[in-house]
């Protein structure tokens, strides 16, 4: 499957999605720019996720805020003292690593010996294998799960205590080497703010330094009681935001999964606080369904409750998605009670209460967020639709069967030769379906050829300009999945591929 991975990345710029950051200095590490495909599918996702968040809700309403913000700010929500990863050095490849990652990775490796193991007794037991059984009896199995059970316990105390001398000890004492240089020879471990810092104006020192936004949700608490207000909002309200975000990621890796500038697409919706729970597990279920609604698969989604939760949260939860590189995180739902709109209301002195009419009260309402990734989403959309054919006629085609609705280019207009009027016909339906739809004109090569490109870009419908157009003004469309042609009027174009790709 990583071999799936690398092609779908290197399909992504063959095909225009995704280029290296300023490639003609060898690109910057972790940084992507999207490009004429790439960056209609990131508009489409952004108008799919808006549609289901803002305008299908009454009581949630969008904003757009500043990506530089007061750097009190980022006091009172925590970022300053706790947005950090615990890092550590190697002394001999001078190799950086995030310490809770190279214990994960440790684990992960007992995890396989495990499976291992099991695969075994299945072989030699054949149909009578008890999985179960076997793990539950199996001494080997046994000793494996309870090593990790202490590394897991110590893992989280070292954490949880920011006891950094005892995480050192934890990752000599398991003996983990450098997976580049092979080395036991770390540094000491540290704590490393995720923060990109800058300065405002001209002015130095500590004062003066304001941060580049970790995650678009502060933008919305400070700004809470504005659009309540203004647009007398009742609880419960939400308030969505689409926009960049920057973290200094230590290891940044996997293409556009974890990259150091990125975009999210956030909702916090305000609620009375003791109701929590019920609007967790409504979002929860509420995003999965928009998830699944898309048609990417439902095997692909799958919940991770959250054990260790973040300095915020109450309740937390992801939406993982299955890359090609595994299940990872796409999409979080957190339960993040008063911590935040509490937290700014303390720093400004500013009252931040919300008037119930109801029960004539105030009080700070709790917030429940949902918070997803919109690169990771590309992502997804992009390994999922991924696909390689093996055709009936022998030859192979690759087609990115994305859901039409998010197709960068929903319909490509191809007089069938460059000839005797089809030219001039095929722009003609081009300059009707332009107003609604991204379409696009090609005639060089053969059809077929064209076809297989439009296939590759995920264009879901060819329409065929051809000499029968001239007598009756008729066309074909090809449909990018079946590869099925149908005869149709140019006149019912409009409505055909507008119910087809509409959202
Ligand atoms: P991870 O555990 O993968 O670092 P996180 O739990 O820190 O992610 P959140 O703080 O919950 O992430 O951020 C919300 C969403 O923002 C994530 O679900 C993810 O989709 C996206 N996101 C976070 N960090 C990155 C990144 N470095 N690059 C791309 N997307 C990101």
């Amino acid at each position: 499957n990583e071999d799936v991975f690398k092609k779908v990345i290197s399909h992504a710029k063959e095909f225009g999605f995704v280029f290296p950051s300023s490639e003609i200095y060898d690109g910057l590490s972790a940084t992507y720019d999207y490009a004429q495909n790439g960056v209609e599918l990131k508009n489409n996702i952004k108008q799919y996720w808006w549609m289901a968040m803002v305008q299908m809700h009454e009581n949630i309403v969008g904003l757009d805020a500043a990506i530089f913000m007061h750097p009190t700010t980022w006091k009172a929500s925590g970022h300053v003292d706790a947005f950090n990863d615990p890092l550590i050095d190697n002394k001999d490849s001078k190799k950086r690593y995030r310490a809770d990652v190279l214990v994960e990775d440790h684990m992960a490796k007992i995890e396989a010996k495990i499976q291992k193991d099991v695969d075994k007794g299945k072989k030699r037991f054949g149909d009578d294998f008890d999985e179960e059984q076997f793990r539950a009896t199996n001494p080997n199995v046994l000793r494996r799960v309870a090593e990790m059970d202490k590394i897991r316990e110590e893992l989280k105390r070292v954490q949880e205590e920011e006891d950094l001398p005892g995480f050192k000890a934890l990752i000599e004492d398991l003996g983990i080497v450098c997976p580049v240089s092979g080395s036991k020879n770390w540094t000491e471990v540290r704590q490393f703010n995720l923060m990109f810092g800058t300065e405002l104006g001209s002015v130095a020192g500590d004062a003066a330094t304001i941060y580049l936004r970790p995650e678009t949700a502060q933008g919305i608490f400070v700004n809470y009681l504005n659009v309540q207000k203004t647009g007398r909002m009742k609880l419960p309200f939400g308030i969505a935001q689409i926009g960049k975000a920057f973290r200094n990621e230590i290891v940044a890796r996997q293409f556009i999964f974890r990259m150091r500038e990125f975009e999210q697409m956030e909702m916090q919706y305000f609620i009375k606080p003791g109701t929590q729970m019920k609007w967790y597990e409504y979002w929860k279920e509420e995003r999965m369904k928009w998830h699944k609604a898309l048609g990417l698969g439902d095997d692909n989604y799958r919940f991770h409750d959250h054990i260790k939760l973040a300095h915020y949260a109450d309740a937390a939860a992801d939406i993982e998605f299955k890359y090609p590189f595994g299940f990872k995180e796409l999409e979080g739902i957190h339960s993040r009670t008063d911590f935040d709109l509490g937290g700014h209301e303390k720093e400004s002195g500013k009252k931040l209460r919300y008037f119930d009419p109801e029960t004539n009260a105030s009080y700070v309402p709790y917030v429940l967020e949902t918070s997803i990734g919109l690169d990771r989403m590309f992502l997804a959309v992009l390994s999922a639709s991924f696909k390689e054919e093996q055709l009936e006629d022998g030859s192979e085609r690759v087609v990115l069967n994305i859901p039409p609705a998010l197709a960068p280019v929903k319909a490509a207009v191809l007089p069938l030769v460059k000839k005797d009027g089809l030219p001039e016909k095929a722009r003609e339906i081009i300059d009707t379906l332009k107003f609604d739809h991204n379409c696009q004109y090609e005639e060089k090569d053969s059809i077929g050829k064209r076809y297989r490109r439009q296939d590759a870009i995920g264009t879901p419908y060819c329409i065929t300009v051809d000499h029968q157009t001239l007598e009756d003004n008729t066309v074909t469309i090809r449909e990018r999945d079946s590869m099925e042609q149908e005869r149709v009027a140019i006149a019912d174009l409009e409505r055909i591929i507008g119910d087809r790709v509409s959202m």
